[in-house]
């Protein structure tokens, strides 16, 4: 039997958020790299579908790489490498752009929250932004992945992902892997500390919702005391009617492995008020944080390692997916090189 190939990405937009640990990253370290075959990128030509600055980008990847050895990827299990490495994810794209509907670029809900974003901002909205899903895809499918760990935002483009694979297979033959998207038990949707209506995105400009991997305790502790909730009494569990209160209930359940209904019903027997809830939050989400702040400080002083640890991957990487790709070119009847 073959192992399971596991395979997902960080984009290099902005500083990594709790979301991202929570929904993502915290998963590839600790199950997925263990039990699978994993690989692992920066999706820096992801970062390019928005309005970007040359110079950060390439400081986030790199800062990303970091992170994301940070939270215990270890390069002699797992593949770790940058997107833009590895030419197949491009080559690919553009061949899922030719199975791909234009129609069903523009349902992506990402596209239509995106798109709204940069025009709200006096910004025109990059054709990259649109077919983004496909080459989404193409990371995907270039590696015959099985499973895509992701937040529970990425579900609609995995989706896709496994739409353009059957499509393909249908009028082409047999090229790629179905794969199928797993989510984490709490928190696959983390929503920002001051508006729990909005998903937490590390591109997003307010900040004073958001939590990031690499801040102080104190700035954390700050951003949790003030998180917005409600004016109901008690606590209780529901995400409709009380967002604010269940995404404070969901990342404690996160940290601690327990349930988020259980929780609530905890405080309220002990008719414990928000500020106890919060302070516990706070403290928790300091302490999942400390090991990974720790480590990343010592691999920052090394960033000859992290350069290594990327060259050996993007090596790995492709050659694990240049072979699939190629078939697919010959799939579609594009004439071989000589
Ligand atoms: P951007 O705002 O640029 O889209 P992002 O914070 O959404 O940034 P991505 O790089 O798009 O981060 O996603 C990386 C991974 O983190 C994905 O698997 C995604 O599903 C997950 N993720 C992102 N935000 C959250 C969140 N708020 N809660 C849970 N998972 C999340
Ligand atoms: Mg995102």
């Amino acid at each position: 039997m073959t192992r399971t190939r596991t395979l997902s990405g960080v984009k290099p937009t902005g500083h990594l958020t709790l979301g991202n640990y929570l929904g993502a990253l915290r998963r590839w370290a600790e199950e997925d790299q263990h039990r699978a075959e994993s690989l692992f990128f920066v999706a820096d030509l992801h970062a390019l579908t928005v309005e970007h600055d040359p110079a950060r980008v390439r400081r986030l990847s790199r800062q990303a790489a970091g992170l994301l050895l940070a939270t215990g990827l270890d390069p002699r299990v797992c593949t770790l490498f940058v997107q833009s490495h590895v030419d197949e994810h491009a080559r690919l794209s553009y061949l899922l752009g030719c199975v791909a509907t234009d129609g069903e670029m523009r349902r992506m809900i990402q596209y239509k929250e995106k798109s709204a974003r940069a025009q709200a901002a006096g910004q025109s909205v990059r054709l990259s932004l649109l077919t983004y899903p496909v080459l989404m895809a193409a990371d995907i499918l270039a590696y015959g992945a099985d499973e895509v760990p992701v937040g529970e935002d990425q579900t609609q483009h995995v989706e896709l992902t496994r739409d353009l694979a059957e499509r393909f297979n249908q009028r082409y033959g047999q090229a790629f892997v179905i794969p199928r998207a797993t989510r984490p038990a709490a928190a696959a949707r983390v929503m920002d500390l001051q508006d729990p209506s909005t998903k937490m995105g590390k591109s997003h400009g307010a900040t004073a919702g958001i939590v990031y991997l690499l801040d102080e305790p104190d700035v954390v502790t700050k951003k949790v005391m003030r998180a917005v909730t409600d004016s109901e009494a008690g606590v209780t569990y529901d995400r409709e009617a009380r967002p604010g209160l269940a995404n404070l209930l969901e990342i404690l359940a996160a940290c601690t492995g327990k349930e988020a209904a259980a929780l609530a019903a905890g405080y309220d027997a002990a008719g414990a008020g928000f500020g106890v809830l919060k302070k516990d939050v706070a403290e928790a989400v300091v302490e999942l944080l400390r090991p990974v702040r720790a480590r990343h400080a010592e691999l920052s002083a090394d960033p000859g390692y992290v350069d290594g640890v990327l060259r050996e991957g993007a090596a790995r990487a492709r050659a694990v997916a240049r072979p699939t790709v190629d078939a697919a070119y010959r799939a579609v009847g594009l004439l071989p090189p000589a």
